[in-house]
Protein backbone atom coordinates (compact mmCIF):
# COMPACT_ATOMS: atom_id res chain seq x y z
CA UNK A 1 0.00 0.00 0.00
CA UNK A 2 2.53 2.69 1.08
CA UNK A 3 5.74 3.49 -1.35
CA UNK A 4 7.33 6.52 -2.29
CA UNK A 5 4.15 8.26 -3.74
CA UNK A 6 2.26 6.88 -1.31
CA UNK A 7 2.42 8.34 2.21
CA UNK A 8 -0.97 8.94 2.86
CA UNK A 9 -3.81 6.79 2.50
CA UNK A 10 -7.22 6.82 3.10
CA UNK A 11 -9.32 3.50 3.76
CA UNK A 12 -13.44 3.23 3.26
CA UNK A 13 -16.29 1.22 3.53
CA UNK A 14 -17.34 1.25 -0.19
CA UNK A 15 -20.85 -0.68 0.73
CA UNK A 16 -22.90 0.01 3.95
CA UNK A 17 -20.50 -0.46 6.60
CA UNK A 18 -19.42 -3.88 8.71
CA UNK A 19 -16.87 -4.34 5.23
CA UNK A 20 -14.19 -5.60 7.38
CA UNK A 21 -12.44 -2.24 7.31
CA UNK A 22 -10.74 -3.10 10.80
CA UNK A 23 -9.03 -6.11 9.65
CA UNK A 24 -7.64 -4.31 6.30
CA UNK A 25 -6.66 -1.26 9.08
CA UNK A 26 -5.32 -3.97 11.22
CA UNK A 27 -3.22 -5.47 8.53
CA UNK A 28 -2.03 -1.99 6.95
CA UNK A 29 -1.22 -0.28 9.94
CA UNK A 30 2.13 -2.39 10.17
CA UNK A 31 3.19 -0.53 7.21
CA UNK A 32 2.01 3.11 8.64
CA UNK A 33 3.53 5.26 11.55
CA UNK A 34 -0.08 7.46 11.69
CA UNK A 35 -3.46 5.54 12.25
CA UNK A 36 -6.01 8.19 12.36
CA UNK A 37 -9.85 8.07 12.84
CA UNK A 38 -11.43 11.02 10.98
CA UNK A 39 -15.45 10.80 11.57
CA UNK A 40 -17.90 8.70 13.70
CA UNK A 41 -18.35 8.04 17.19
CA UNK A 42 -18.19 5.11 19.12
CA UNK A 43 -20.72 3.26 17.13
CA UNK A 44 -18.24 2.16 14.69
CA UNK A 45 -16.96 -1.17 16.06
CA UNK A 46 -14.45 -3.01 14.23
CA UNK A 47 -13.35 -6.04 15.02
CA UNK A 48 -9.82 -6.93 15.00
CA UNK A 49 -8.57 -10.78 15.42
CA UNK A 50 -5.18 -11.23 16.92
CA UNK A 51 -3.87 -14.51 17.63
CA UNK A 52 -6.35 -15.83 20.12
CA UNK A 53 -7.27 -12.52 21.11
CA UNK A 54 -10.75 -10.56 19.60
CA UNK A 55 -10.68 -6.39 19.99
CA UNK A 56 -13.88 -4.82 19.44
CA UNK A 57 -12.90 -1.04 18.93
CA UNK A 58 -15.38 1.76 18.98
CA UNK A 59 -13.23 4.84 19.10
CA UNK A 60 -9.87 3.72 19.34
CA UNK A 61 -8.30 3.34 15.66
CA UNK A 62 -7.27 0.16 15.65
CA UNK A 63 -3.62 0.76 14.52
CA UNK A 64 -3.29 0.62 18.40
CA UNK A 65 -2.68 -2.83 18.19
CA UNK A 66 0.68 -2.08 16.40
CA UNK A 67 3.45 -1.15 19.35
CA UNK A 68 5.24 1.94 16.66
CA UNK A 69 1.84 3.09 15.69
CA UNK A 70 0.49 6.89 16.93
CA UNK A 71 -3.33 6.49 16.67
CA UNK A 72 -5.02 9.88 16.35
CA UNK A 73 -8.91 10.81 17.27
CA UNK A 74 -9.21 13.01 14.73
CA UNK A 75 -11.58 16.71 14.73
CA UNK A 76 -14.11 15.03 13.03
CA UNK A 77 -14.80 12.31 15.70
CA UNK A 78 -17.14 13.07 18.04
CA UNK A 79 -16.12 11.31 21.55
CA UNK A 80 -17.94 9.20 24.03
CA UNK A 81 -15.30 9.78 26.99
CA UNK A 82 -16.96 6.58 28.70
CA UNK A 83 -16.18 4.57 25.90
CA UNK A 84 -12.60 6.37 24.93
CA UNK A 85 -11.30 5.38 28.67
CA UNK A 86 -12.83 2.18 28.81
CA UNK A 87 -11.27 0.71 25.97
CA UNK A 88 -7.99 2.43 26.82
CA UNK A 89 -8.32 1.08 30.32
CA UNK A 90 -9.34 -2.30 28.67
CA UNK A 91 -6.79 -2.19 25.82
CA UNK A 92 -4.00 -1.67 28.88
CA UNK A 93 -5.38 -4.70 31.09
CA UNK A 94 -4.59 -6.85 27.79
CA UNK A 95 -0.80 -5.73 27.94
CA UNK A 96 -1.51 -3.33 24.84
CA UNK A 97 0.98 -0.01 26.00
CA UNK A 98 -1.00 3.20 24.46
CA UNK A 99 1.20 5.86 26.44
CA UNK A 100 2.36 8.18 24.13
CA UNK A 101 0.69 6.62 21.39
CA UNK A 102 -2.83 8.22 21.14
CA UNK A 103 -3.79 11.54 20.89
CA UNK A 104 -7.35 13.13 20.30
CA UNK A 105 -7.77 16.55 18.67
CA UNK A 106 -8.52 19.59 20.48
CA UNK A 107 -11.72 20.51 18.02
CA UNK A 108 -13.07 16.76 18.76
CA UNK A 109 -17.01 17.01 19.64
CA UNK A 110 -17.95 15.40 22.85
CA UNK A 111 -20.77 13.13 23.05
CA UNK A 112 -22.33 13.92 26.46
CA UNK A 113 -25.19 11.53 28.57
CA UNK A 114 -27.96 14.10 26.93
CA UNK A 115 -27.30 13.18 23.85
CA UNK A 116 -28.10 9.79 23.95
CA UNK A 117 -31.29 10.28 25.90
CA UNK A 118 -32.18 12.60 22.42
CA UNK A 119 -30.98 9.88 20.15
CA UNK A 120 -33.22 7.42 22.32
CA UNK A 121 -36.32 9.78 22.34
CA UNK A 122 -35.49 10.92 18.21
CA UNK A 123 -35.21 6.80 17.39
CA UNK A 124 -38.63 6.77 18.59
CA UNK A 125 -40.10 8.58 16.35
CA UNK A 126 -37.82 9.09 13.58
CA UNK A 127 -36.91 4.93 13.22
CA UNK A 128 -33.56 5.55 11.18
CA UNK A 129 -32.04 2.20 13.13
CA UNK A 130 -29.13 3.91 14.94
CA UNK A 131 -27.31 2.53 17.29
CA UNK A 132 -28.50 5.02 20.11
CA UNK A 133 -25.19 6.21 21.40
CA UNK A 134 -26.04 9.92 20.95
CA UNK A 135 -23.24 10.35 18.16
CA UNK A 136 -26.36 12.25 15.50
CA UNK A 137 -27.49 14.69 18.46
CA UNK A 138 -23.96 15.75 19.32
CA UNK A 139 -23.28 16.31 15.61
CA UNK A 140 -26.04 18.24 15.37
CA UNK A 141 -25.06 20.57 18.51
CA UNK A 142 -21.49 21.15 16.52
CA UNK A 143 -23.21 22.11 13.27
CA UNK A 144 -25.70 24.43 16.43
CA UNK A 145 -22.87 25.89 17.78
CA UNK A 146 -23.16 24.47 20.60
CA UNK A 147 -20.89 21.48 21.20
CA UNK A 148 -19.05 20.67 23.75
CA UNK A 149 -15.09 20.64 22.29
CA UNK A 150 -11.96 18.14 23.94
CA UNK A 151 -10.04 21.33 24.30
CA UNK A 152 -12.95 22.69 25.87
CA UNK A 153 -12.20 20.47 29.43
CA UNK A 154 -8.70 22.53 29.81
CA UNK A 155 -10.72 25.21 31.63
CA UNK A 156 -13.56 23.30 33.42
CA UNK A 157 -14.69 26.66 34.76
CA UNK A 158 -15.78 27.46 31.49
CA UNK A 159 -17.54 23.93 30.70
CA UNK A 160 -19.98 24.66 33.65
CA UNK A 161 -20.86 27.47 32.56
CA UNK A 162 -21.94 25.73 29.24
CA UNK A 163 -23.28 22.69 30.65
CA UNK A 164 -25.85 24.58 32.49
CA UNK A 165 -27.35 26.11 29.38
CA UNK A 166 -26.89 22.86 27.45
CA UNK A 167 -28.03 20.31 29.83
CA UNK A 168 -31.65 22.69 30.15
CA UNK A 169 -31.89 23.09 26.82
CA UNK A 170 -32.02 19.14 26.33
CA UNK A 171 -34.40 18.64 28.53
CA UNK A 172 -36.30 20.87 26.87
CA UNK A 173 -36.42 18.87 23.86
CA UNK A 174 -36.75 15.84 25.99
CA UNK A 175 -39.87 17.17 27.61
CA UNK A 176 -41.17 18.40 24.18
CA UNK A 177 -40.92 14.81 22.82
CA UNK A 178 -42.30 13.30 25.86
CA UNK A 179 -39.22 11.26 27.17
CA UNK A 180 -39.49 9.61 30.56
CA UNK A 181 -36.02 10.76 31.84
CA UNK A 182 -34.15 13.87 31.88
CA UNK A 183 -30.43 14.95 32.16
CA UNK A 184 -29.05 15.56 35.23
CA UNK A 185 -26.69 18.43 35.24
CA UNK A 186 -24.55 17.29 38.20
CA UNK A 187 -23.66 13.86 36.22
CA UNK A 188 -22.45 15.96 33.53
CA UNK A 189 -20.24 17.80 35.41
CA UNK A 190 -19.11 14.90 37.58
CA UNK A 191 -18.31 13.07 34.45
CA UNK A 192 -16.71 15.73 32.81
CA UNK A 193 -14.14 16.69 35.83
CA UNK A 194 -13.55 13.19 36.59
CA UNK A 195 -12.43 12.82 32.75
CA UNK A 196 -10.70 16.33 31.84
CA UNK A 197 -7.34 15.20 33.77
CA UNK A 198 -7.01 12.30 31.90
CA UNK A 199 -8.72 13.52 28.63
CA UNK A 200 -6.05 16.62 28.65
CA UNK A 201 -3.21 14.78 28.78
CA UNK A 202 -4.49 12.89 25.42
CA UNK A 203 -5.74 16.26 23.72
CA UNK A 204 -3.73 18.17 20.69
CA UNK A 205 -4.01 19.96 17.76
CA UNK A 206 -4.07 16.72 15.40
CA UNK A 207 -3.88 18.42 12.38
CA UNK A 208 -0.39 20.60 12.83
CA UNK A 209 0.59 16.72 14.31
CA UNK A 210 -0.18 15.08 11.08
CA UNK A 211 0.95 18.14 8.93
CA UNK A 212 4.50 17.96 10.37
CA UNK A 213 4.68 14.33 10.20
CA UNK A 214 3.73 14.61 6.32
CA UNK A 215 6.48 17.06 6.38
CA UNK A 216 8.94 14.73 7.60
CA UNK A 217 8.03 11.54 5.56
CA UNK A 218 5.73 9.90 7.68
CA UNK A 219 3.17 7.11 6.90
CA UNK A 220 -0.41 7.76 7.42
CA UNK A 221 -3.39 5.80 7.21
CA UNK A 222 -6.76 7.26 7.78
CA UNK A 223 -9.62 5.03 8.80
CA UNK A 224 -13.29 5.64 7.89
CA UNK A 225 -15.65 4.12 10.17
CA UNK A 226 -19.08 3.00 8.81
CA UNK A 227 -20.01 2.83 4.75
CA UNK A 228 -19.89 5.28 1.68
CA UNK A 229 -23.64 4.54 1.72
CA UNK A 230 -24.08 5.70 4.76
CA UNK A 231 -22.30 8.71 4.30
CA UNK A 232 -24.68 11.95 5.24
CA UNK A 233 -24.24 13.38 1.75
CA UNK A 234 -23.82 10.57 -0.49
CA UNK A 235 -25.48 7.91 1.18
CA UNK A 236 -29.01 6.48 1.09
CA UNK A 237 -30.54 9.29 2.76
CA UNK A 238 -32.11 9.26 5.14
CA UNK A 239 -31.17 6.58 6.46
CA UNK A 240 -27.11 7.32 6.53
CA UNK A 241 -25.21 7.89 9.72
CA UNK A 242 -24.47 11.81 10.56
CA UNK A 243 -20.90 12.53 9.32
CA UNK A 244 -19.33 12.43 5.76
CA UNK A 245 -17.81 8.57 5.99
CA UNK A 246 -16.42 9.13 2.07
CA UNK A 247 -12.77 10.14 1.16
CA UNK A 248 -13.55 13.67 1.05
CA UNK A 249 -14.34 13.62 4.92
CA UNK A 250 -11.16 12.13 5.51
CA UNK A 251 -9.31 15.49 4.71
CA UNK A 252 -11.75 17.56 6.82
CA UNK A 253 -12.17 15.16 9.89
CA UNK A 254 -7.65 14.21 10.18
CA UNK A 255 -7.28 18.16 9.17
CA UNK A 256 -4.94 18.18 6.18
CA UNK A 257 -5.41 18.91 3.18
CA UNK A 258 -7.44 17.34 0.36
CA UNK A 259 -3.96 17.16 -1.81
CA UNK A 260 -1.98 15.39 0.93
CA UNK A 261 -3.96 11.70 0.10
CA UNK A 262 -2.23 10.08 -2.38
CA UNK A 263 -4.53 6.62 -2.79
CA UNK A 264 -7.64 5.81 -1.42
CA UNK A 265 -8.76 2.05 -0.92
CA UNK A 266 -12.53 0.74 -0.55
CA UNK A 267 -12.94 -2.16 1.14
CA UNK A 268 -16.10 -4.31 0.16
CA UNK A 269 -17.56 -8.09 0.93
CA UNK A 270 -17.66 -10.59 -1.57
CA UNK A 271 -21.54 -10.08 -1.08
CA UNK A 272 -23.54 -6.99 0.22
CA UNK A 273 -25.01 -6.59 3.63
CA UNK A 274 -26.65 -3.83 6.01
CA UNK A 275 -27.56 -3.02 9.19
CA UNK A 276 -30.41 -0.48 10.14
CA UNK A 277 -33.04 0.27 8.12
CA UNK A 278 -33.27 1.84 4.59
CA UNK A 279 -33.39 -0.29 0.79
CA UNK A 280 -31.14 -3.34 0.15
CA UNK A 281 -31.44 -3.56 -3.47
CA UNK A 282 -29.54 -7.03 -3.97
CA UNK A 283 -31.58 -8.32 -0.72
CA UNK A 284 -30.83 -12.51 -1.02
CA UNK A 285 -33.95 -14.62 -0.44
CA UNK A 286 -34.47 -15.79 2.25
CA UNK A 287 -32.62 -18.90 2.64
CA UNK A 288 -29.88 -17.63 1.15
CA UNK A 289 -29.96 -14.26 3.19
CA UNK A 290 -29.73 -16.72 6.77
CA UNK A 291 -27.02 -18.79 5.06
CA UNK A 292 -24.66 -15.73 4.35
CA UNK A 293 -25.63 -14.02 7.92
CA UNK A 294 -24.33 -17.44 9.52
CA UNK A 295 -21.53 -18.41 7.46
CA UNK A 296 -20.19 -14.40 7.67
CA UNK A 297 -21.38 -14.14 10.95
CA UNK A 298 -23.35 -11.21 10.10
CA UNK A 299 -24.42 -9.68 13.40
CA UNK A 300 -23.37 -5.78 14.50
CA UNK A 301 -20.03 -5.86 16.77
CA UNK A 302 -21.94 -2.80 18.57
CA UNK A 303 -25.66 -3.91 18.93
CA UNK A 304 -25.42 -7.55 18.04
CA UNK A 305 -28.47 -6.68 15.41
CA UNK A 306 -28.34 -9.45 12.48
CA UNK A 307 -27.32 -8.05 9.35
CA UNK A 308 -29.81 -8.01 6.40
CA UNK A 309 -27.51 -10.12 3.19
CA UNK A 310 -27.45 -10.32 -0.36
CA UNK A 311 -25.38 -10.14 -3.29
CA UNK A 312 -22.83 -8.30 -4.70
CA UNK A 313 -24.06 -5.33 -6.43
CA UNK A 314 -21.92 -3.73 -8.76
CA UNK A 315 -24.14 -0.30 -8.67
CA UNK A 316 -23.63 0.22 -5.33
CA UNK A 317 -19.55 -0.26 -6.12
CA UNK A 318 -18.89 1.77 -8.76
CA UNK A 319 -21.04 4.79 -7.10
CA UNK A 320 -18.72 4.47 -4.30
CA UNK A 321 -16.09 4.31 -6.56
CA UNK A 322 -17.36 7.29 -8.15
CA UNK A 323 -18.25 9.88 -4.86
CA UNK A 324 -14.57 8.32 -3.10
CA UNK A 325 -12.17 8.73 -6.06
CA UNK A 326 -10.97 4.88 -5.39
CA UNK A 327 -7.96 3.88 -6.64
CA UNK A 328 -7.69 0.02 -5.18
CA UNK A 329 -10.64 -2.70 -3.85
CA UNK A 330 -10.03 -4.89 -0.66
CA UNK A 331 -12.62 -7.80 -1.18
CA UNK A 332 -13.12 -9.49 1.95
CA UNK A 333 -14.99 -12.54 3.24
CA UNK A 334 -14.62 -14.42 -0.09
CA UNK A 335 -14.41 -17.57 2.19
CA UNK A 336 -18.05 -16.85 3.35
CA UNK A 337 -19.28 -18.04 -0.56
CA UNK A 338 -17.04 -21.53 -0.53
CA UNK A 339 -19.72 -23.53 -0.49
CA UNK A 340 -22.08 -21.97 -2.68
CA UNK A 341 -22.78 -23.77 -6.23
CA UNK A 342 -23.81 -20.81 -8.35
CA UNK A 343 -23.70 -17.26 -6.95
CA UNK A 344 -26.09 -13.92 -8.11
CA UNK A 345 -24.18 -10.66 -9.08
CA UNK A 346 -25.85 -7.83 -9.58
CA UNK A 347 -24.61 -6.11 -11.98
CA UNK A 348 -27.22 -2.71 -12.72
CA UNK A 349 -30.57 -2.07 -11.61
CA UNK A 350 -33.82 -1.93 -13.63
CA UNK A 351 -36.40 1.13 -12.81
CA UNK A 352 -39.96 1.25 -14.50
CA UNK A 353 -38.51 -1.21 -17.12
CA UNK A 354 -35.56 0.75 -17.92
CA UNK A 355 -32.01 -0.10 -17.20
CA UNK A 356 -30.73 2.19 -14.64
CA UNK A 357 -26.87 1.89 -14.66
CA UNK A 358 -26.19 4.62 -12.11
CA UNK A 359 -26.91 4.54 -8.21
CA UNK A 360 -30.41 6.67 -7.50
CA UNK A 361 -29.88 9.64 -5.53
CA UNK A 362 -33.73 8.88 -3.65
CA UNK A 363 -34.51 6.30 -1.57
CA UNK A 364 -38.07 6.33 -3.08
CA UNK A 365 -36.30 4.75 -6.71
CA UNK A 366 -33.94 2.58 -4.94
CA UNK A 367 -37.05 0.55 -2.95
CA UNK A 368 -38.55 0.53 -6.21
CA UNK A 369 -35.30 -0.80 -8.38
CA UNK A 370 -35.34 -4.54 -9.75
CA UNK A 371 -31.88 -5.85 -9.15
CA UNK A 372 -30.39 -7.13 -12.90
CA UNK A 373 -28.32 -10.15 -11.79
CA UNK A 374 -25.65 -12.31 -13.90
CA UNK A 375 -25.39 -15.54 -11.97
CA UNK A 376 -22.05 -17.22 -11.87
CA UNK A 377 -20.28 -20.46 -10.62
CA UNK A 378 -19.46 -21.00 -7.40
CA UNK A 379 -15.91 -22.70 -6.38
CA UNK A 380 -17.13 -25.34 -3.53
CA UNK A 381 -13.81 -25.32 -1.92
CA UNK A 382 -12.00 -23.49 0.81
CA UNK A 383 -10.10 -20.78 0.41
CA UNK A 384 -8.91 -19.95 3.61
CA UNK A 385 -5.49 -20.93 3.18
CA UNK A 386 -4.46 -18.99 0.34
CA UNK A 387 -1.93 -16.56 0.53
CA UNK A 388 -1.73 -15.81 -3.44
CA UNK A 389 -4.11 -15.76 -5.96
CA UNK A 390 -2.75 -18.34 -8.29
CA UNK A 391 -4.07 -20.40 -4.91
CA UNK A 392 -7.30 -19.86 -5.27
CA UNK A 393 -9.48 -22.01 -7.02
CA UNK A 394 -10.25 -20.85 -11.31
CA UNK A 395 -13.76 -20.18 -10.02
CA UNK A 396 -12.80 -17.89 -7.31
CA UNK A 397 -10.78 -16.00 -9.41
CA UNK A 398 -13.18 -16.17 -12.38
CA UNK A 399 -15.93 -14.58 -9.58
CA UNK A 400 -13.18 -11.36 -9.03
CA UNK A 401 -12.49 -10.70 -12.23
CA UNK A 402 -16.27 -10.67 -13.13
CA UNK A 403 -16.17 -7.86 -9.84
CA UNK A 404 -12.91 -6.16 -10.64
CA UNK A 405 -14.43 -5.42 -14.03
CA UNK A 406 -17.68 -3.90 -12.84
CA UNK A 407 -16.26 -1.99 -10.38
CA UNK A 408 -13.58 -0.89 -12.85
CA UNK A 409 -11.30 -0.62 -10.44
CA UNK A 410 -8.57 -2.85 -9.54
CA UNK A 411 -8.46 -5.39 -6.79
CA UNK A 412 -5.18 -4.61 -4.37
CA UNK A 413 -6.47 -7.32 -1.39
CA UNK A 414 -8.28 -10.11 -1.00
CA UNK A 415 -9.39 -11.55 2.36
CA UNK A 416 -9.86 -15.12 2.86
CA UNK A 417 -10.53 -15.57 6.79
CA UNK A 418 -10.89 -13.38 9.87
CA UNK A 419 -7.15 -13.71 10.90
CA UNK A 420 -4.12 -10.82 10.58
CA UNK A 421 -2.44 -13.43 7.77
CA UNK A 422 -5.34 -14.31 6.05
CA UNK A 423 -4.88 -11.89 3.25
CA UNK A 424 -4.08 -11.69 -0.40
CA UNK A 425 -1.89 -9.30 -1.50
CA UNK A 426 -2.54 -8.68 -5.36
CA UNK A 427 -0.56 -6.83 -7.93
P1 LIG B 1 -15.69 -3.07 9.97
O1 LIG B 1 -16.41 -2.11 10.85
O2 LIG B 1 -15.74 -2.69 8.53
O3 LIG B 1 -14.30 -3.33 10.46
O4 LIG B 1 -16.46 -4.42 10.04
P2 LIG B 1 -16.84 -5.33 11.31
O5 LIG B 1 -15.68 -5.49 12.18
O6 LIG B 1 -18.11 -4.90 11.90
O7 LIG B 1 -17.21 -6.67 10.57
C1 LIG B 1 -16.30 -7.37 9.94
C2 LIG B 1 -16.34 -8.79 10.49
O8 LIG B 1 -15.87 -9.65 9.50
C3 LIG B 1 -15.44 -9.00 11.69
O9 LIG B 1 -16.02 -9.94 12.55
C4 LIG B 1 -14.16 -9.55 11.08
O10 LIG B 1 -13.41 -10.38 11.95
C5 LIG B 1 -14.73 -10.35 9.96
N1 LIG B 1 -13.88 -10.47 8.76
C6 LIG B 1 -13.07 -9.52 8.20
N2 LIG B 1 -12.50 -10.03 7.08
C7 LIG B 1 -12.95 -11.30 6.95
C8 LIG B 1 -12.75 -12.33 5.99
O11 LIG B 1 -12.04 -12.18 5.00
N3 LIG B 1 -13.42 -13.51 6.19
C9 LIG B 1 -14.23 -13.72 7.25
N4 LIG B 1 -14.85 -14.90 7.36
N5 LIG B 1 -14.46 -12.77 8.17
C10 LIG B 1 -13.83 -11.58 8.02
Amino acid sequence: MFDDRTRCAVVVGAQWGDEGKGKLVDVLAEQADFVVRYQGGANAGHTVVTGDSQFILRQIPSGILHAGVTCVIGNGVVVDPVTLFSELDALTERGVATDGRMFVSDRAHLVLPFHKLLDAASEKSQGIGTTGKGIGPAYEDKVGRRGVRVGDLRDMSRVRTFLEERVARANRMLAMMGAADLASLDEHVDLLSGYAPRLNTLTADTGLLLHRALRAGKRILLEGAQGSLLDLDHGTYPFVTSSSTTAGGAAVGAGIGPTSIDAVLGVVKAYTTRVGNGPLPSAAAPADDERLRKEGGEFGAVTGRPRRCGWFDATVVRYAVRVNGLTGLAVTKLDVLDDFEKIPVCTGYELDGRRCEEFPDEVELLERVKPVYEVLDGWRASTSAARRLDELPSAARAYLARLEALAETPIRYVSVGTRRDQIIPVG
